[in-house]
């Protein structure tokens, strides 16, 4: 098997009726970079910035933050980098910033609702990232995002910021990419009219399973109802990524279901444009979409998506869609 993989490199990600997509890593720490590119991932699709906040004992700078996204995007070297701005909260804590315990922490003060409240921190990563975008592709990408009205809020701390840049000469990409992770059920849900206001969409699986399932991903005592193959969420994919398409935005996915085996035929066959996983996760990938017929996937996507249980979608896969190496 390994050999097949390694017959990946350098090969295109397209299907067998001819489809491309990208295919891409998620990166948290600094060296995962040099496994995405080791791996042949074509651009990282999400950088979890918050571990630069989380391996330290107070917050990272302006300069540390630009050094660590610059590197990345240089390594990159024109490919894309998706950098997501901080989402801490829910199961990752940062202790120095004395956030309150909370008794429903997934539900709470994090990703974007700190940032928002918190100006001074999401200002200074935010110039980071714009001053590190004169030296790669890099695109913005704002977590956790559940109104429209957060998600402007954003946009125009993010034009007061190149403003300031600007004042001060300071280089930058002006036509820089916006997207939001679609990770709650009700972006999914009201994703047309999200896609009129950004760039693209990353489906964040990972809490969108969650959310929907209304199961926390962390626990263990109900991780058996914890299901990515529940109908209900891959419909609310499906109409994510239809929905993009219709506003004329790409659309992307970094939560686990992009690496998932099962799952990545469907999604090609869905439309997604993008796949970002973890990076050992990048070749087989590759190997499955170019074994892949989307057409032949397209012709059963209703079928599937209309099965009574993820049980019923699981064996439907197996049985008429996976490929056996
Ligand atoms: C997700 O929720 O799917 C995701 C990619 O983000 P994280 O796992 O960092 O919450
Ligand atoms: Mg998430």
């Amino acid at each position: 098997l390994q050999q097949k993989l390694d017959k990946m490199k350098g090969q295109e990600s397209i299907s067998k009726d001819g489809y491309k997509v990208e295919l891409a890593g998620n990166i948290g720490a600094l060296q995962d970079i040099d496994k995405v590119i080791e791996n042949d991932g074509e651009g990282v699709g999400l950088y979890r910035t918050e571990f630069l906040y989380m391996y330290s004992d107070k917050l990272p700078t302006e300069d540390e933050q630009f050094e660590a996204y610059k590197i990345v995007a240089e390594k990159l070297n024109g490919k894309p980098l998706v950098i997501r701005t901080l989402d801490i909260g829910g199961d990752k804590e940062i202790p120095y910033l004395n956030i309150p315990r909370e008794m429903n922490p997934f539900l709470g003060y994090r990703a974007v609702r700190f940032c928002l409240d918190n100006k001074e921190i999401f200002t200074t990563q935010l110039r980071a990232i714009l001053r590190a975008s004169a030296y790669g592709n890099i695109k913005i990408m704002f977590p956790m995002i559940s109104s429209i009205e957060e998600l402007r809020q954003c946009k125009f701390i993010l034009e007061e910021v190149k403003k300031d840049l600007r004042k001060e000469n300071i280089r930058f990409s002006e036509n820089i990419e916006i997207g939001i992770m679609v990770e709650i059920p009700a972006v999914a849900v009201h994703s047309r009219q999200f896609a009129k206001e950004v760039d693209f969409f990353s489906i964040g699986t990972n809490d969108l399973i969650q959310y929907s399932l209304a199961v926390d991903r962390g626990n263990q005592e109900i991780s058996n109802l914890y299901n990515q193959f529940h109908p209900a969420v891959l419909s609310l994919i499906r109409m994510t990524i239809e929905n993009g398409h219709k506003e004329g935005i790409w659309v992307g996915m970094c939560g686990e279901v992009a690496g998932d085996e099962k799952l990545i035929p469907i999604l090609l066959a869905m439309g997604l444009d993008e796949f970002s996983m973890s990076a050992s996760s990048i070749l087989k990938a590759r190997y499955l979409i170019r074994n892949t017929s989307k057409k032949d996937v397209e012709g059963m996507l209703d079928h599937i998506l209309n099965l009574p249980t993820a049980k019923d979608v699981e064996r439907y896969i197996d049985k008429n869609i996976m490929i056996h190496n």
